[in-house]
């Protein structure tokens, strides 16, 4: 961007140079010299000129005589006006305001030192002819050096003049920006893409920030599941070498008991990663007619059994509502949200049904810890797990609710959550009828 910025600010003012030139060529071809504009008018200064250094000479008038009754002749409105109109008609594209300003006025005694009657910077106080106010914005264009030779009554004297002609283009900025219109867009195009492409990268580098760390942590998360059951494996084996619990029947079949719910926990640990390692275009689904009422609440009664304490409550609305569904991967996404609601502290939680403009409602609604408002959008991401979540020290792998929202989208329905952190939360999936 700077390298750009700093080729616009070059071209500008290549640009305006060139701009300069070309006004001063096509000046230049206009007035090669002022007699040409109205010459009785130039001979009237030449005499006026010659009448005020002779005065001077003599000792008529002073310095400073000479110079206000050269400044202050009478023909410089018809000259003005004279130039203008050139102007106008030779370079009718652009509108230009000029001043001739006069820089020398001296006298020179042959042999002798000149005699200054004044030298001055070009300045705006001496102008001869023009329609310029100032000098801030004009540029010079041509100066103009003139001798009279032999004029004067003493032969001996010379007059030397030297004025300047300062022009001023209006809307001259405009006139360059037009020529450069296709550098600009250039310019502009190529920052654009820059910054477009530095967005894009950033974007690209913030993903796969957040996907490593997903990583990571899903890693931690199934290596803290993995480590619990197979802890639990190898001490149960470790007691079972020993021949006097083998002996007693009460401690074996105990025993036998926790290694088969381990091995069962470990293979549901594997299940579900293999089960989310599938898109959702590729999960299969086995749709059948089903009473989703009755389906739902066989899910809820298998769910009392082996969760006595949650106080489960049914809020049906609706009565024998028949839906084309997976029954498998369904109980499993139901399985999943009621799972959630007692991990997630809950001891009492109801079930809801109704139908909301055509579409079949289940709710899901918890007394737990609540989901604070800003962690809600990402609940559905795979391997999403609230932080909080690890401080109750409740196990997860942040798969549960993906899987949910994946199995709900295959069958063209959504989960939506409601949530107040303290306050319980609410699921809602929504089916087509
Ligand atoms: P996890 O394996 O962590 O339970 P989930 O995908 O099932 O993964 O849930 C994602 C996160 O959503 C959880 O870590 C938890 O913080 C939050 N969550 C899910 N259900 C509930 C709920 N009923 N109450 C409070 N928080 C919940």
């Amino acid at each position: 961007m700077t390298v750009q910025c700093y080729l616009v600010k070059t071209t500008y003012e290549y640009k305006v140079a060139q701009f300069h030139t070309q006004i001063k060529n096509e000046i230049g071809l206009i007035t090669n010299n002022y007699s040409d504009i109205d010459s009785t008018l130039i001979s009237k200064k030449e005499a006026l000129y010659k009448s005020l250094s002779e005065n001077y000479i003599k000792g008529k008038n002073t310095k400073l005589d000479v110079k206000s009754s050269v400044l202050q002749a009478q023909y410089q409105n018809a000259i003005t006006q004279k130039l203008q109109h050139k102007f106008e008609r030779d370079l009718p594209n652009f509108k230009i305001d000029f001043a001739i300003v006069l820089n020398k006025f001296i006298l020179y005694k042959n042999t002798q030192k000149a005699d200054t009657i004044f030298s001055e910077k070009p300045f705006i106080q001496n102008k001869l002819y023009g329609n310029l106010a100032s000098l801030n914005h004009a540029f010079l264009v041509r100066s103009y050096v003139r001798t009279t030779n032999g004029t004067f009554e003493n032969q001996d004297y010379k007059l030397l003049t030297e004025d300047s002609m300062y022009v001023s283009v209006i809307d001259w900025e405009m006139i360059i920006l037009k020529r450069m219109t296709f550098i600009l867009v250039l310019s502009l195009f190529s920052i654009i893409t820059l910054i477009s492409l530095f967005v894009i990268a950033i974007k690209a580098l913030i993903k796969q920030k957040k996907v490593s760390d997903v990583k990571t942590d899903f890693i931690n998360n199934i290596t803290h599941e993995l480590k619990t059951p197979l802890a639990t494996l190898g001490i149960s084996t470790k007691i079972l070498e020993q021949k006097n619990i083998r002996d007693n029947d009460e401690n074996f079949n105990s025993i036998v008991n926790t290694i088969s719910r381990q091995n069962n926990r470990l293979q549901n640990l594997i299940d579900q990663v293999m089960a989310n390692s599938l898109a959702e275009n590729e999960i299969e689904l086995k749709k059948e007619k089903i009473e989703t009422e009755d389906f739902l609440l066989s899910i809820v009664n298998d769910f009392k059994i082996t969760f006595p304490k949650i106080n489960l409550k049914t809020d049906f609305q609706t009565q024998k509502t028949i839906l084309v569904l997976d029954k498998f991967h369904l109980t499993t996404a139901f399985l999943n949200v009621l799972e959630n609601a007692v991990k997630y502290g809950s001891n009492s939680i109801t079930v809801k049904t109704k139908i909301i403009e055509n579409q079949f409602s289940i709710t899901f609604e918890d007394d737990g810890i609540g989901i604070a408002k800003n962690k809600q959008s990402f609940l559905f991401e795979k391997f999403y797990r609230v932080e909080q979540g690890n401080l109750h020290n409740t196990k997860g792998l942040g798969l549960g609710l993906y899987y949910v929202n994946q199995i709900v989208k295959a069958h063209q329905g959504s989960v939506s959550v409601i949530s107040d952190l303290g306050k319980g939360t609410q699921f809602t999936i929504l089916l087509k009828v």
